[in-house]
């Protein structure tokens, strides 16, 4: 399986990072190597000292596509969750000042938590769905998938125009405001509507 993510998804995200408003959607990928499962731990890597979470809403493809059209994009993934895409923070200013790619500094082992995931069916229509994330106990990001530059539809359209979709492939579309660093000790708590779905500690 695949990773794809999506950056500055959200204005006022790209706005806090001082990125232009993107014309297209911007892509990424992480590693299968990124990925946490069943509320294991986060370790902070040594590499960095500025890791920032990211929530964001995680989509799982359900079947395989290639070049689907965005009027069909629904019927290519049935469930979503909340993850995290950490990030270092240090790592990545210094790639970008250097204008080399940001693979090293969101691609990295468990830089990737997701929830358990829920039928879309069992949700709100799916740009109304709202989610956050607690950091202990506080809130510091939330967002609805309607405030998306580019919706669920349009990036699994405009995604599979270059890598072939396949069932299990898990698409993280963008993180809202409020960005931040973590640190050891931190528990992250991530809740689509008022159901918890992810529970992160920071070791
Ligand atoms: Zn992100």
């Amino acid at each position: 399986m695949k990773i794809i993510c999506v950056g500055r998804n959200y204005i006022q995200h790209a706005a806090e990072l001082n990125n232009p408003v993107p014309s297209e959607p911007v892509i990424f990928i992480k590693p299968d190597s990124a990925l946490v499962t069943n509320e294991k731990p986060f370790f902070i890597p040594p590499f960095s000292s500025d890791i920032h979470h990211e929530v964001e809403l995680v989509v799982k493809i359900c079947k395989v596509g290639k070049n689907i059209a965005p009027r069909f994009a629904h019927r290519y993934y049935d469930e979503i969750t909340v993850g995290i895409d950490f990030t270092a923070r240090d790592l990545q200013a210094k790639l970008k000042s250097n204008g080399l790619p940001w693979t090293l500094a969101k691609g990295f082992d468990g830089s990737a938590p997701v929830g358990r995931f829920v039928p879309c069916a069992s949700l709100s229509p799916t740009n109304q769905i709202r989610f956050r994330l607690e950091k202990n106990g506080e809130v510091v990001q939330s967002g609805v998938s309607g405030e998306m530059l580019f919706s669920i539809d349009t990036i699994v359209a405009f995604v599979s125009k270059y890598f072939t979709l396949k069932t299990g492939d898990l698409i993280f579309t963008g993180t809202p405001a409020g960005v931040g660093p973590v640190k050891e000790g931190d528990t992250l708590c991530a809740f689509i509507g008022d159901e918890r779905l992810l529970t992160c500690n920071v070791r």
